[in-house]
């Protein structure tokens, strides 16, 4: 029904080595990132040693071909382990989170293969950050809307703009900077995509912004003043395939974070299911009250419910059955989720859970991003809704020709 007639991605992991890699991950954000989550919150950064270990386990590159010196996991293993990295401080996977999603997508899906060659591998091995600057002041929701704009001069081209809440901004070497070339026309939206190293003359990266959470996950502006590029640096060589690039990163993006949703809610679940057993009122265990069970059962329904709809859609989209709607359903139905989990995970730990230092306190904060960032839960709703009359009225239309 929403099939976008896309070819089937296919993986170059075996199921076995991907078991290994899966395991391995697993361990190394429960054994490694779990206990040093106070220090990351506490100092607002995620420690060397753990980025190193990362990049060498090669998390900067999962989702880049192996040709390009990553693992080239499809998405349907890509979700697998981002159900892990939310099981911890969502700042250990937004290190590396737009290497390999936003950012490192735009590359992999459209970039020359001179493009490719200059930035994947070293992408892929965490030697280069990569962030992805789509959003200004009055173009979040509505990309079409961007103001950053990019004129040809010889054989240059020179962006004049500014972007707000880019991810990684404050350590990135590469933006992926989308600038209007033209207005929008009958041909399309008239926006492009440029690779814009951080040290290019005119690149003026602002403060850290101060954020509600995901301490060590650092964003911030972006401003772009007579930036000159060469003509090699436009995506794909090609004045339109900015918007195209945009919404395809942000689609795959999509069942990312719904994963990532996934794993921070298993881990509230987990927290509220340990205290419950543990704390007591007047000597009872508070998880012998039926009213707390209620409130563990309406989590662990939640999170089961979440985990089989992104492994479903997640399945779909390898295929190439449904690359659009399926994506956008998963990210809302998990990112609305994780909010109820993690709100009832605070209240499970009563008083306990206000408190900062307590995991439930910082999921709290950190999964409230995830309805808003790579389109709101609004915006999801409009394309699942919209997509899906769309596809109707044009049935409709066919059948009565
Ligand atoms: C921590 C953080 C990290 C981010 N990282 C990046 C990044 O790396 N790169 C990047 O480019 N951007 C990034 N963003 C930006 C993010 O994608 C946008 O903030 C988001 O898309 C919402 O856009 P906005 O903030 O302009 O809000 P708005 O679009 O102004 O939305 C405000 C409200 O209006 C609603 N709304 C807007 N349009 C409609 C509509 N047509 N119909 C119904 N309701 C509507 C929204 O749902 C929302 O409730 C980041 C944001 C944050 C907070």
């Amino acid at each position: 029904m929403a099939a976008d007639n896309a070819a089937a991605q296919v993986s170059q992991v075996s199921a076995e080595d991907f078991a290994d890699i899966l395991a391995q991950t697993r361990e190394f954000v429960r054994g490694a990132v779990v206990p040093r989550e106070q220090e990351i919150a506490d100092t607002d950064s995620v420690p060397g040693d753990i980025r190193r270990a990362a990049a060498d386990m090669g998390l900067f590159g999962y989702a880049v071909p192996q040709e390009w010196g990553g693992l080239g996991l499809d998405l349907a293993q890509d979700v697998e382990l981002a159900m892990e990295f939310g099981y911890t401080t969502l700042a250990f996977r937004s290190m590396f989170g737009t290497n390999n999603g936003i950012a490192g997508q735009v590359l992999v899906n459209y970039g020359t293969a001179e493009q490719k060659q200059t930035w994947l591998e070293r992408i892929a091995s965490g030697e280069v950050v990569a962030a992805f600057a789509l959003t200004e002041p009055g173009a979040g929701s509505d990309p079409a809307g961007l103001r950053t704009k990019a004129v040809r001069e010889g054989d240059d081209w020179v962006i004049d703009g500014e972007k707000r809440f880019i991810t990684n901004a404050p350590v990135a070497d590469l933006f992926v900077v989308f600038a209007r070339t033209r207005p929008a026309d009958a041909d399309g939206p008239g926006i492009a995509v440029f690779l814009v190293p951080a040290t290019t003359p005119g690149v003026e990266v602002g403060p850290k912004d101060r954020k509600m959470g995901q301490e060590g996950a650092w964003t911030s502006e972006v401003r772009f003043t007579g930036v000159r590029v060469p003509a090699a640096a436009l995506v794909g060589g090609s004045e339109d395939v900015g918007y195209r690039a945009a919404m395809v990163s942000l689609a795959r993006g999509r069942m990312h974070i719904a994963a990532l949703a996934v794993g921070a809610a298993q881990r509230a679940l987990d927290e509220s299911v340990a205290y419950a057993a543990t704390a007591t009122q007047g000597g009872t265990p508070i998880g012998d009250f039926q009213l707390v069970q209620a409130m563990i059962a309406d989590q662990y329904t939640g999170v089961a419910a979440g985990r089989a709809l992104v492994r479903d859609i997640a399945a779909r989209y390898v295929s190439g059955e449904d690359r659009r709607v399926g994506p956008s359903a998963a990210k809302l139905y998990c990112t609305e989720m994780a909010g109820k989990v993690a709100d009832l995970a605070v209240q499970i730990h009563g008083g306990t859970g206000y408190m900062r230092g307590v995991a439930v306190e910082r999921i709290y904060r950190e999964v409230r991003l995830l309805r808003l960032y790579e389109g709101t839960s609004e915006i999801q709703r409009l394309i699942i809704g919209g997509r899906l009359v769309g596809h109707a009225k044009r049935e409709t239309s066919g059948a009565q020709r």
